[in-house]
Formats: C-alpha cells, structure tokens, sequence
C-alpha cells in the first residue's frame, strides 16, 4: 500500500528573553489589529452587498490583505509582515468556516439574537481581553537548530525551545506562536509520511444518543462514568443559576414561573460564581466528549477497513429541537469528523449509508421490516423470524451489511465498465 501523509502539529514551550517578549506581545498586537480591521471591512462589505444586490463588491481575505498593505501604520512593520498576513488568512478561514457551517446547518440553534445582531457563529472582533495573544508564521520563515527557532534574525534572534523540534523529517507548513496559561508557545504543523495502518474486519456503526456507539459486533459503548459525573453536576448548577436568578429577578416572571420578554435582569456575586462553575464544567465535558471519542475512532479503525455508518442528516435532526440538545450532547457530529478524517489517513474506506435506509426496523437475520417500531422501543421481536433484536446492535449490523453491499456494487460497475 502507498504511503499517506497527514498533518501533525507539534506544540513546544518558549523561553524567550525579555526583549523577545516584548517583540511577541507586539507582533500579536498587529495580528489583532489587522483582524479586527479587516472583519470591519468584511462586515461592511458584506451589508453593502446585501442592500445592493446590483453592485456587489467582492471581498476576500487576500483583498483586503493588499488594501492594508497600502494604508497600513507604520508600527505594524516593527514585526515581520507574516504577522498580519497570517490574520487575514484567519479572518478568510472564519468566514469560510461560517459560510460551510451554514450550508451544512450546522450553526448552533440561534435561541437569543447576538448582542451586534450577527447571527450566531458570525466571526467575533478580537477583544483584547477575551482573546489568545498569538501570531502567525509561515514555513517561508521558520529554521529550527537544536534547541533554538529563527523567523526573524535581525530582530528577534534565536528563540530558545524547551524541547527540540521532533519531525525535522516532515515538512513544515507554518507555525503560530501564542500566549496561555502565562507561557509562550510554539505550534508547528508538519506534514509527516507514514504507512498507513488499519485492520482488516468491516464494522457498522450506530453513532447513538443514549449511548456513545454500539458496533455490529455486538460491543455497547457506554458513556463513561467521568462524564455522566459531569454533566449531573452540570444540571445540578445549571438549576442552582436558575434559582439564583429567580431570587434575584422577583419581578421578571410571570404568575407560570415563565420569564418575561425586555426585562432588566439583575445579577449577583453568587451568580457570577455559579456561571464560572458552569463554563469550567462544559470545559471539562468538551475534553471528555473529545477524549473519549478519539479512543473510541481509534480502536475502530486500528481493526477494520470497512466502517458503515448512517448518513446522518444533522440538520434535519437539530430543527428537532428536543433531539438538538440530546444529540449536540452526544457529539455526533464530532465522532464523525473523526472516523472521517481517521478513515482518510489510515487508508480505510468509511461508507455512509443512507438516511432512508431503514436500518433500525430491518431485521438483521431474515429482512422482516418492523412498520411499527417506535422511537423509544430499544428491543423488539422478529415478525419474521422470532428474533430479539436489540435497537442499536441490530441497526449496526444492518449498516455493515449495507456498506459491504454497496461497495460490492461499485466493484462490479466498475469491472463491468473495464470489461465493456
Ligand atoms: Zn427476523
């Protein structure tokens, strides 16, 4: 088999000098600055264009890239220019990003209009506050030795790393140095070559709500006790903030306990504290969720080539608004991301099924379709074969057969088409 190549990054400590930091917290200003102006400039584009659908102007990362060039301050040229070109790339990325998210009806469920009326995911101006200090680097620029990086000799020298840079085989796409926890950091990313690596089983999948997979081979994924840890505790303070905000706001709900539209919300110490608790709880669910999946994508692909999954169609689900919630819970969407680009890398073939495809009321043994099966019914018998089939384990193994039936089609139209 070929070879693959995938994109690693590889995140180092810096030990800059006080003058070097100094030179960092700059050029991170500039790449801010230079964001911030041109989401201005895309913002007003993008509303001139709306109220004049006959004379749009065209707007892109690069464009406005040129224009800034031309009218740009002079103190954004004491730092080296990838600093303000990279932004740019960032801004085309967001709007990318947003425009593929909004196609894809992927955008979280707008439930409150945005305090600057954007709509929700929009790109968000750089507060200075509120935003990672980072600028960008391009491979152009980046020489590693030992222990030291360059980008920028004249004014910066060489930068100390606490560690060497590892793939000095791979190809270096670009770096960004940022600032978090009270540290400067080093992320590179490298293109590396590496056999790919995948067993040889075919698997189905049913990507579940109330669990976090169930395989055709009968394996249940549960949800591992950590996480359901969290998000009790999660609810619990979720219901504590809802109080709080009730002993605070008497006024504001009506005589049904339901809160009333335009109203001046108060809001305490406690309640600040409360939101804190939360924020950090949802961080820690979100590396969970991450964690806990790419275990979970590696083991899948580490033994199969072929993966069935159901073509989900995540849009459609999210206008269910109760499924919403229950579905952005489970990552779904996630989980797929990483089977797909897994997949990808490691020379496996993931075959999505159709959504009509009635994987769930199909009895697996002998084809019998259960008409009638309800969303809440997990097991139900056979009317063709007397079969309990378990929901989950049972639409598994329907999209493994599928897959495997489906890419036995391509390979028949394709030796057809060789032989014709
Ligand atoms: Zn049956």
């Amino acid at each position: 088999m070929t070879a693959i190549f995938c994109v690693k990054a590889h995140k180092i400590k810096l030990n800059p000098t006080p003058v070097q930091e100094i030179y960092f917290w700059r050029a991170a200003g500039v790449a801010r600055f230079a964001f911030n102006w041109g989401l201005a400039r895309y913002n007003e584009i993008l509303d001139w264009n709306r109220e004049h659908p006959e004379t749009k102007q065209q707007v892109s990362g690069r464009l406005l890239r040129k224009r800034f060039t031309a009218i740009k301050p002079e103190w954004v040229s004491e730092v080296t220019a990838w600093a303000y070109i990279g932004a740019f790339e960032d801004l085309q990325a967001a709007f990318v990003m947003f425009w593929k998210k909004q196609l894809a009806g992927s955008l979280p469920p707008a439930r409150k209009p945005r305090g600057d009326g954007r709509p929700h995911g929009w790109p968000r101006f750089k507060a200075r506050n509120h935003t990672t200090p980072a600028f960008y680097l391009s491979n152009q620029i980046i020489r590693f030795t030992g222990h030291f990086i360059t980008f920028d000799v004249k004014r910066v020298g060489p930068v100390n790393m606490a560690e060497e840079f590892r793939f000095s085989n791979g190809r270096i796409l670009g770096g960004r140095i940022s600032y978090s926890q009270g540290r400067w950091w080093l992320a590179v990313q490298v293109e590396i070559e590496h056999e790919p690596e995948h067993g040889d089983g075919a698997v189905g999948i049913d990507l579940g709500i109330k669990y976090l997979a169930v395989t055709s081979d009968g394996q249940v994924v549960d949800n591992p006790k950590a996480l359901q840890q969290s998000l009790r505790k999660l609810r619990r303070m979720q219901r504590k903030l809802d109080r709080q905000r009730r002993a605070n706001n008497p006024a504001n709900f009506d005589e049904k306990g339901r809160a009333m539209r335009g109203k001046e919300w108060a809001t305490s110490a406690r309640m600040k504290e409360t939101e804190t608790k939360i924020a950090k709880t949802n961080a820690r669910i979100a590396n969970l969720r991450r964690e806990i999946a790419h275990q979970f994508t590696t083991d899948i692909i580490r033994n199969n080539e072929i993966i069935g999954i159901e073509d989900l169609n995540i849009r459609g689900l999210m206008a269910n608004y109760k499924l919403a919630k229950a579905i952005a819970d489970a990552g779904l969407y996630e989980k797929r991301r990483q089977l797909e680009y897994k997949a990808a890398q490691n020379g496996a073939i993931l075959v999505p099924v159709s959504r009509w495809y009635p994987s769930s009321k199909m009895c697996n043994k002998c084809g019998w379709v259960n008409t009638g099966l309800k969303l809440w019914e997990r097991e139900w018998t056979c009317g063709g074969c007397g079969q309990v089939n378990h929901r989950d384990g049972n639409a598994a193994a329907n999209l493994r057969d599928e897959a495997l039936r489906i890419l036995e089609n391509d390979n028949r139209r394709r030796t057809t088409l060789a032989e014709t």
